[in-house]
């Protein structure tokens, strides 16, 4: 008997999450310098951390002997004071992605159903797998949640639905008066996750901390610090919920799940707004910049508002091996069912025409032309 058939049978079926490929990876398989690498695959900051958050991380290495503080009072009690809440609402997490799978903890048994857009982030899925649990995928007109539909699909099993606003891969975004009427429709015992992951990249956020403000007590809504923070290394992350909701997903959570590092390094990151504010400014540009270039390319792409794009080259797996090969890490979007798609981390400038320089080597004659005049 393999020790397989002791397992969890849902496990057996279940395939890791493909991240996109480290440096260090593609230098190594490809005989690379890793200085003339650029990665524009998994959404991060280009500016990198705030330097404040640097300092307040290795202030903490002296101490790094000592447990963290796994209730994160500081961090906790100033996110809380950033949106109006208190303490009792907000959950830490080891990266936001595990605040989706403390939902599953808290909510998902063999059997149960969650609800999912089509193209929306895939970690959901993987999550109710984890569970025994299983996903009900909503079609999406244009890439865009279609939020009325989501609710329609709503069954007695379903325990949980998630809405990734703004969307990724897709970049696609609902809007407010979408968001009202769907919390309105959705029954109490469903559990409501909005994953604001690129949030702070809006011009004119939406707001959906004013349900979790109001009380309303089915609703998560997730935040994290490894995009417009650039702490994606730290793994920190964070749940706003009501005080009920909040204490259950705490329960599922390990002692220590976030360190001290991370939190200090939040905390500094949280307080710094000149620098959420530049990035803010430099991916405005970037993206921009990238579909000005798609559209004089004659590619097509999703308009987006978060910090990478959505484009359709072709045969995807090939143009992200050959821009791989030359030092362009980007991803391709098989795993979402969109082989003829790539997606692209809006960079810096440099790192956005390099991108371009070389995507044009690979994409059809009559439009290489056409390149310069995006620049
Ligand atoms: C990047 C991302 C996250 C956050 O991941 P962390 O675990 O916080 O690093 C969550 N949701 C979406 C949609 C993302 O793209």
């Amino acid at each position: 008997m393999s020790i397989w058939s002791y397992a969890n049978s849902q496990l057996r079926d279940l395939v890791a999450y493909e991240p996109g490929k480290p440096i260090d990876d593609v230098a190594r398989e490809l005989g690379l310098d890793p200085r003339e690498i650029i990665k524009l695959a998994s959404n991060e900051n280009p500016l990198g951390p705030s330097p404040k958050a640097i300092e307040a991380m290795r202030a903490t290495l002296d101490h790094a002997h000592i447990y963290p503080d796994g209730g994160g009072y500081y961090l906790r009690e100033a996110i809380a004071k950033k949106f109006g809440l208190s303490r009792e609402n907000v959950v830490l997490g080891n990266g936001s992605s595990e605040i989706i799978e403390f939902v599953g903890h808290a909510f998902l048994q063999p059997g149960d159903e969650i609800v999912v857009s089509r193209h929306a982030f895939v970690i959901y899925k993987l999550a109710a797998q984890l569970f025994g649990s299983s996903a009900i995928e909503v079609p999406d007109p244009h890439f865009a949640h279609d939020l009325e539909a989501m609710a329609a699909a709503i069954t007695p099993r379903t325990k949980a639905i998630f809405v990734t606003n703004p969307n990724n891969p897709t970049g696609t975004l609902v809007t407010q008066a979408e968001i009202d009427r769907f919390v309105a429709r959705v029954p109490e015992n469903v559990v409501i996750l909005f994953d604001e992951a690129y949030q702070e990249f809006l011009d004119e956020p939406s707001d959906t901390i004013k349900y979790v403000r109001q009380g309303r007590q089915n609703i998560v809504v997730a935040r994290t610090f490894s995009k417009i923070q650039g702490l994606a290394g730290l793994r920190i992350g964070y749940g706003l919920a009501c005080p009920e909701l909040a204490s259950i997903l705490q329960k599922t959570r390990e002692p220590f799940n976030t360190s001290a590092v991370a939190q200090a390094g939040a905390l500094a990151g949280l307080l710094d707004e000149g620098h959420q504010q530049a990035t803010r400014k430099l991916n405005r540009e970037g993206r921009d910049y990238l579909q000005r270039c798609f559209a004089s390319l004659g590619l097509k792409y999703v308009p987006s508002h978060a910090n990478f794009v959505l484009v359709k080259v072709g045969n995807g797996k090939a143009i992200f091996k050959a821009l791989q090969e030359r030092g362009v890490i980007i991803r391709d979007m098989d795993s979402y069912g969109l082989p003829e798609w790539i997606r692209v981390t809006v960079g810096t400038m440099e790192e956005n025409t390099r991108f371009i320089r070389e995507l044009n080597h690979f994409i059809a004659a009559p439009a290489t032309q056409k390149v310069d005049k995006c620049h």
